[in-house]
């Protein structure tokens, strides 16, 4: 067990069972030494989520969805009547109508765009107005990414175009933040096999092509981003902010396909 969070608090958002990214996140921070808050989305998550928040010594486990601004509200009032400060924050939540997860881009309703814009995007904006006034100097603020922000990716679609937002929005509020002493930062994780995951079409082909096509030729697990999460959650990334910090085994640099890759 190592030292790197001795000392520090903070809440992460987005853990709905033992496969998810937050919670791969958590279990690098808690065997540094870290304090975590957890908050779940609605009462069937709440099962999954607290034997898993329990097992790693977590005795705040809090409700909160964020597409409800008195739950948000809710879920930091008791954090702050417990703690009095937090020392960061993970925000690994995303949304968007899997009907819409298929097909043409340009067939999205103004509906289902706004609410991947509100869950995915906005909800950031509204965890950190409820984060920062409990938050010192040396803070850090998370998010998590996809390579549909940058560039096309099958399927991708209006998740695509909320992670573009996501990561433009992270770089204006590290801007607005960085006087304060808090940074803001993203991960861009490769594709994961995740409950949201599999909301997104032919998520098996996508995950099949970046297994070859990625330098490391493999996909990533959710204890690589839990490692580059603790990286940027702790002060070893002190001087990093307003950074999207690709961990994707590479596949993001890479031009065209592998010519020794097997057919998928
Ligand atoms: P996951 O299904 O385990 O986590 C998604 C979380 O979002 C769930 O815990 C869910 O409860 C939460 N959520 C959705 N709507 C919410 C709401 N209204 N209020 C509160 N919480 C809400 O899947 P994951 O893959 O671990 O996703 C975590 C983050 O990582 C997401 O932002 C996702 O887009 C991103 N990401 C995932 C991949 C991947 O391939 N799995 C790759 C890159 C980025």
């Amino acid at each position: 067990r190592g030292t790197l969070m001795a000392g520090k608090r903070g809440v992460i958002m987005g853990v709905a069972n033992d496969r998810s990214i937050a919670w791969g996140i958590a279990q690098a921070v808690a065997a540094q030494g870290g304090e975590i808050a957890f908050t779940y989305q609605g009462e069937a998550l709440e099962k999954r989520v607290r034997p898993l928040a329990e097992g790693i010594g977590s005795k705040l486990v809090l409700p909160c969805d964020v597409s409800d601004d008195s739950s948000i509200d809710a879920a930091f009032d008791a954090i702050k009547a417990e703690w009095g400060g937090i020392d960061f924050v993970v925000h690994a939540i995303g949304f968007a109508d899997k009907q819409f997860l298929r097909g043409r881009y340009m067939d999205t309703p103004k509906g289902a765009f706004l609410q991947a814009m509100d869950i995915s995007v906005y909800s950031f904006v509204a965890v950190a107005q409820r984060a920062v006034p409990l938050m010192k100097p040396g803070g850090s603020l998370l998010t998590m990414s996809y390579l549909g922000a940058e560039r096309v990716t099958p399927h991708y679609n209006v998740m695509g175009v909320a992670k573009a937002a996501l990561e433009a929005s992270v770089r204006y509020m590290a801007a607005d933040l960085g006087k304060a002493g808090i940074r803001v930062n993203a991960i861009s994780a490769g594709p994961i096999k995740t409950l949201a995951a599999s909301g997104i079409g032919d998520f098996r082909y996508i995950l099949k092509w970046n297994q070859y096509n990625a330098p490391l030729e493999r996909n990533v697990t959710i204890e690589d981003v839990g490692g580059s999460g603790l990286y940027l959650l702790s002060d070893l990334s002190s001087g990093v902010t307003g950074e999207v910090h690709h961990v994707d085994c590479g596949y993001h640099i890479v031009g065209m396909k592998n010519p020794d890759a097997p057919d998928i």
